[in-house]
């Protein structure tokens, strides 16, 4: 019997409120992974550059969850008013992890702060907070983004995420940051009506790396879509852990 592909899931700092820190990911990436036909792996925030690198190696392919704002100096710019809160550390912990996984030929699925973190450290831009964005009238910071698809999006043809979402369908929005300028080698999947770019992909023999804005780890329960999106990306980890 085959073996299910083992999904890493880069995880963060919490504190609390006695100042004990802890390493936690989302509860939602581990259910989607399992739904998707994975077998979930937190991999530990931690500052050590040989463990991060050592980490990666124990998994087949590599999802960066959401959280912190980037830390603007990633991607050369200085902090502006509106910057939310920063985890500087975990921004060097995840560029790690990425640099890793693309080595040594990982797939890679970043969510939310993931795309943009892939984004900043793969030679593209953010905007500190969308009211950056030229024309954006969209609210993308939706309380409810957990349960519910809340804005429109469009798909890019011949993308990883057309076969799932068709041409236009709606997700959940649950970020103030967006791309500015986009990585180069890479292509936008999806944008919103008010043109934030909403997904992104590089796919070709020696890279595999989407990424999405929404949260489709928090509608994996319900939404048949957020549901394909998992599956397919973990199929696709099955078939690339064979050819490795
Ligand atoms: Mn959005």
């Amino acid at each position: 019997m085959k073996r299910k592909p083992i999904i890493g899931i880069s995880s963060s700092t919490l504190t609390m409120e006695n100042e004990f820190k802890r390493a936690h990911v989302g509860q939602g990436y581990i259910d989607s992974v399992i739904i998707g036909g994975g077998i979930p792996l937190i991999i530990p925030f931690n500052t050590n550059t040989s463990t991060t690198v050592e980490q990666i190696k124990h998994v087949d392919g590599l999802i960066l969850s959401g959280g912190h704002d980037v830390f603007p100096l990633v991607y050369g710019e200085e902090p502006k008013k509106n910057l939310k809160e920063i985890h500087p550390e975990r921004d060097y912990f995840d560029i790690t992890l990425l640099k890793a996984a693309m080595e040594l030929n990982k797939p890679i699925f970043g969510i939310c702060r993931g795309l943009q973190i892939i984004n900043a450290a793969l030679g593209g831009t953010l905007h500190q907070d969308i009211s950056l964005s030229e024309g954006t009238f969209i609210k993308h910071t939706q309380k409810t983004a957990g349960r519910f698809p809340t804005h429109t999006i469009i798909v890019e043809k011949d993308s990883f995420l057309e076969d799932i979402y068709g041409m236009e369908n709606v997700v959940n929005s649950y970020h103030h940051q967006s791309i500015n300028k986009l990585a180069p080698g890479f292509k936008i999947t999806a944008m919103s009506k008010d043109n934030i770019i909403e997904g992104i992909e590089k796919i070709d023999e020696n890279n595999f790396i989407i990424g999405v804005q929404w949260h489709p780890e928090l509608m994996c329960e319900t939404d048949e879509f957020s549901k394909k999106l998992f599956q397919k990306f973990i199929d696709f980890v099955q078939k690339n852990s064979e050819t490795l």
